[in-house]
């Protein structure tokens, strides 16, 4: 197996970056017309930046607001708005829906991709991967593309008047990489692109640790704020860039594969991607039998920040012991990332660190008191 690791070509970030469209793409080399896919909210808020910044660099521009999920009927129309107005370039500017969707449509036409995430929820956009749901919200495929955006531009203006809860799940998502990279390396298992990982993902995903540790409550507090703080831009980094090569290029474990388990517990579903997935990083850490000063440590990260350590934080606080059974099964399928880790992973492991994992949480909770987390799912 050969070491493979992927990124996208350039990666740009900082107060009013979005105003450097126009001139990125040129930089690039890109030829347009442009089509920027979005959303709703932020084609209200940006789209007056994009023109002025597009028609200063000479670009025309055409935008295709996506509703709802990323369908393969959505990047059809994707496609279909691209190939229609001769667009050399596509743009997803919004949420990960809106990111996937339009990646999605630009590898079907052999364009280029940019990269706008307007929130630092997860870290998709430095990737090649697009998830495609029903028109029910129920994932059906998982594509992994042949090339990584060749621009990915963060405006970290606009991440800082985004909700903060999408920025504390972005924590939660980034918190995942180092255990997850750590395991696919013990385990000398393939990453997400069938290559094995190599050192400079493991020392990506590490700076990403260190970087959750270092700066995320201070991050909390400027983006609850709405300012730009070296903090905040110090996270921004971490969620977007770091954990998204991290994972990519190290490869995903048993906090994914929890996840996906924890999907099946309706409780969940008004909980974000990277709130589940901060504590399956609990759960694998039960799994792995690690260091409890360790489990102390980053248990103690995740109510400083706000992000979930017990059932009850994700929506399960009466699951019932089929329901376990249930997202336990479904956490070891056949395929799934938790069969990275360094030792076979059965389903009864799975509830039994599940257990561990909630009483761990509930522990620390009874000695600390509450702490200073959001109330959520409200904001
Ligand atoms: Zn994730």
């Amino acid at each position: 197996m050969h070491a493979i690791f992927c990124a996208p070509s350039r990666y740009t970030q900082g107060p009013d970056a979005m105003q450097s469209l126009g001139a990125e793409l040129a930089t690039l080399r890109l030829a347009g017309p442009v089509l920027v896919v979005t959303s709703r909210s932020p084609r209200a808020r940006l789209e007056p930046t994009w023109h002025a910044s597009l028609t200063a660099a000479g670009y025309a521009m055409h935008v295709h607001e996506v509703v709802g999920e990323c369908t393969h009927a959505e990047i059809a129309r994707i496609v279909a708005a691209a190939t229609a107005a001769g667009c050399g370039v596509i743009v997803g500017a919004g949420g990960g829906k809106v990111i996937d969707a339009a990646r999605a449509a630009a590898v079907q036409l052999q364009r280029p991709f940019v990269s706008c995430p307007t929130i630092a929820s997860t870290d998709a956009p430095c990737s090649a991967i697009s998830v495609v749901y029903s028109e029910a919200g129920v994932v059906v495929e998982i594509l992994v593309h042949p090339v990584n955006p060749v621009l990915v531009l963060v405006d970290s203006r606009v991440i800082a008047e985004a909700p903060v809860r999408l920025l504390v799940a972005g924590m939660g998502d980034a918190l995942s990489t180092m255990f997850e990279a750590r395991a696919c390396m013990a385990a000398n298992k393939p990453n997400t692109r069938g290559g094995a990982g190599t050192r400079s993902a493991l020392a990506l995903a590490e700076l990403c640790y260190r970087t959750l540790q270092a700066d995320g409550v201070a991050a909390l507090q400027a983006a609850r704020a709405h300012e730009v703080t070296p903090a905040l831009e110090h996270i921004i980094e971490a969620n977007t860039l770091l954990s998204g090569l991290g994972f990519e290029s190290a490869g995903l474990a048993a906090a994914h594969a929890v996840h996906n388990g924890l999907t099946v517990a309706p409780g969940t579903h008004d909980f974000l991607h990277g709130e589940k997935v901060a504590f399956g990083v609990l759960v694998q850490l039960q799994l792995e039998g690690a260091d409890p000063a360790l489990v102390h440590e980053v248990i103690t990260f995740c109510r400083a920040v706000g992000l979930p350590t017990t059932l009850a934080g994700i929506g399960c606080a009466d699951l019932s012991e089929a329901l376990l059974q249930q997202v336990a099964a479904r956490a070891v399928i056949a395929g799934e990332s938790i069969h990275n880790e360094p030792f076979p992973v059965t389903a009864d492991l799975v509830v039994a660190a599940i257990r561990a994992a909630d009483a761990a949480g509930r522990a620390h909770e009874s000695h600390h008191g509450r702490g200073e987390g959001l109330d959520r799912p409200s904001q």
